[in-house]
């Protein structure tokens, strides 16, 4: 689903966790879409890929599905690559 951002107008993505898997694995090394991740708003738990991503050709924004607070950001525009975890409480990876 593609819908118009409110602040700028641009067109962003809204998709499943699934969306932020490979780019965030371009950073962590390892496919977190299995990770449960927990909302430091709300505190839910979820799998990764079980939140909102926000995706556009610069970055993507992930947002909890429970409030919708913003839990982490990723701008992979220019020469910085730049991740933020405005909400995210926890990250827990699994081995199996
Ligand atoms: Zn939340």
């Amino acid at each position: 689903m593609t819908q118009p951002e409110p602040e700028t107008g641009r067109r962003v993505d809204r998709l499943d966790g699934n969306a932020a898997g490979g780019p965030l694995s371009e950073i962590f090394g390892v496919d977190l879409t299995d990770a449960i991740i927990e909302c430091r708003h709300c505190a839910r738990s979820c799998p990764l890929a079980e939140v909102v991503v926000e995706l556009d050709p610069d970055g993507l924004v992930m947002r909890c599905r429970g409030c919708e607070h913003q839990l982490l950001s990723y701008v992979w525009a220019g020469a910085v690559r730049r991740v933020r975890f405005p909400g995210l409480a926890g990250l827990e990876i699994s081995e199996d």
